[in-house]
């Protein structure tokens, strides 16, 4: 039998224009959620991008260990509360 795979339960954001590409996030990552992007943002940096926010486990590793506060990890509301709110 094949376990279905649960979505996350958390929204990864990185402020692209805030990062200064020093890696740390990709470092503490348990969970190889980030990569480095292929482009140069306006302060010259090639900053770190999502590339796999089902994976995040809601650590906040990342979230602590960057320097320049460009990381946001936020808990998704539960799919019950979409429905009560009409999200
Ligand atoms: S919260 Fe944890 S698992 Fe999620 S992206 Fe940050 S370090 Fe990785
Ligand atoms: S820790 Fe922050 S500044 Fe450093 S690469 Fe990650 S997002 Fe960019």
């Amino acid at each position: 039998m094949v376990a279905k795979l649960q979505p996350s339960k958390y929204d990864v954001q990185v402020d692209g224009q805030g990062c200064k590409a020093c890696g740390y996030c990709i470092e503490v990552c348990p969970k190889d959620v980030f990569s480095q992007a292929d482009y140069f943002n306006t302060k010259g940096y090639r900053p770190v991008q999502v590339k796999a926010a089902d994976k995040c486990i809601g650590c906040r590793r990342c979230f602590f260990a960057c320097p320049d506060f460009a990381i946001d990890v936020d808990k998704k509301p539960a799919e019950e509360d979409c429905r009560e709110k009409n999200i």
